[in-house]
C-alpha cells in the first residue's frame, strides 16, 4: 500500500503551485487527502481563488516588454 500522503506534504506541494505538474499517482493522493482532510481541502480552496485571481490579473495586463 502507498503511504498516505500527510498534511505538511500537501501544503507544500500546494504552495509550490505543484498540483498541476506532479504525477498523475501523486496528484491522485493529494485529491484523495484533500477528500478526508477539511483542514487541507480550505488550504486548497484559498490557493484556488489565488491562482484564478493571479490568472485573471495576467490576462488583464499587456505582457511585460
Ligand atoms: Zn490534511
Amino acid at each position: 500500500m502507498t503511504p498516505n500522503i500527510d498534511c505538511k506534504e500537501v501544503s507544500r506541494l500546494l504552495s509550490a503551485g505543484m498540483d498541476n505538474t506532479m504525477p498523475v499517482a501523486e496528484r491522485a493522493r493529494l485529491r484523495h487527502h484533500l477528500v478526508l482532510c477539511d483542514a487541507c481541502r480550505n488550504v486548497n480552496d484559498q490557493f484556488d481563488l489565488l491562482r484564478r485571481a493571479i490568472r485573471q490579473i495576467g490576462r488583464n495586463e499587456p505582457p511585460p516588454q
